[in-house]
């Protein structure tokens, strides 16, 4: 349920509105706009009397949400969340470019990919130390060793790093990682989730190799409903009918988790195609259809990355991609 308040409310009489809901057993979302308050009601507000609220002078109007989600849904915060990390905005008009290997390999590796995506207009700098492999045989990354050479290469580029964390037991690890990554095949591993939200840290939040956007906003709903409002989602491809292409990407997941979602959205088409060439075009239909960010691999030396080479581009094409990206983005203002 969602109650609008009046601008013209005093405060004190906005706080014994919301003691008493809480009084009630409700969690209370407070979101502050430019033009108006709303309180998001979380919990069982089947005993709440509706007209009673309504009849209340500082009370515009009172609407039932059905759905399931609350926390990340529009009509709890009409206005778009921005993320910030350090100096880097992303959301509510704010967009930013992530760049890197997928697999973090050597000192040389991350800090030349990290220059070269900085020199080409890259405001975040990502990169896997702890990997989620198919196969168990292949590279699982450096882990903890990773994270460190993520750090050399920040301090060089003064890039922030995105990196993705697999258990909650790697936690005390990653906190001095500027985003942490919940990938794909982890988006519903709900004790992470909750764990995540009790850090306060930006997470971006991918989506499942075959979820719906539903499940993506309750699985976001479970890090914002633990107290963390840093979330930003990312469409990575979900598997369909592909044959020629890794996964299928869900571009029309960007507006209408816009309508749904007041969180940023950040598409990768690097792991929704899987091949190089593809990510370009891609890249600028994600920049065309709204994102608020784009995350692409990039690889100094693809044919002999450790992992994902055959879809991530080199410093030059990546260069040419920012470009492209950002022409689309000027011609959409
Ligand atoms: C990655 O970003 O390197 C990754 C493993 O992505 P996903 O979880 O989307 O497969
Ligand atoms: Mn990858």
């Amino acid at each position: 349920m969602i109650v609008v308040i009046r601008s013209d409310a005093s405060k004190d009489k906005q706080d014994r509105l919301i003691d008493w809901l809480k009084s009630m057993g409700l969690g209370i979302h407070v979101s502050v706009g430019d033009y108006q308050t709303v309180l998001g009601l979380i919990g069982d507000t089947s005993k709440v009397d509706i007209d009673l609220i309504e009849s209340l002078d500082i009370v515009e109007s009172v609407k039932r949400v059905s759905e399931t989600f609350k926390c990340v849904n529009r009509k709890f915060h009409p206005e778009d969340t921005v993320v910030e990390i350090g100096s880097v905005k992303v959301g509510g008009g704010h967009f930013c470019m992530i760049a890197g290997p997928c697999s973090v390999e050597t000192e040389e590796q991350i800090v030349a990919v990290a220059r070269a995506v900085k020199a080409a207009g890259a405001d975040m700098l990502r990169g896997g130390a702890f990997k989620p492999r198919t196969s168990p045989y292949d590279f699982q990354g450096l882990k903890g060793e990773g994270l460190e050479l993520l750090k050399i290469a920040r301090a060089e580029t003064g890039l922030p790093i995105v990196t993705e964390i697999m258990s909650m037991v790697d936690l005390p690890l990653f906190e001095d990682v500027d985003v942490l990554q919940v990938g794909a095949r982890n988006m519903q591993n709900f004790d992470l989730l909750k764990e995540l939200g009790r850090t306060g840290k930006p997470i971006l939040l991918k989506r499942g190799l075959a979820n719906t956007l539903k499940e993506l906003l309750m699985s976001a709903e479970y890090i914002m409903a633990s107290g963390n409002e840093q979330v930003i989602l990312c469409e990575r491809g979900i598997r369909t009918y592909s044959d020629y292409l890794r996964n299928t990407l869900d571009l029309a997941a960007v507006p209408m988790l816009h309508e749904l979602s007041h969180l940023p959205v950040v598409v990768d088409p690097s792991h929704a195609t899987g091949i190089a060439r593809m990510v370009p075009p891609m890249a600028q239909a994600a920049a065309a259809c709204g994102a608020d960010g784009i995350m692409i691999e990039v690889h100094n030396d693809p044919i002999h990355a450790l992992c994902d080479g055959a879809q991530s581009l080199k410093p030059e094409e990546y260069a040419d991609v920012v470009k492209k990206v950002r022409a689309i983005r000027e011609a959409l203002v």
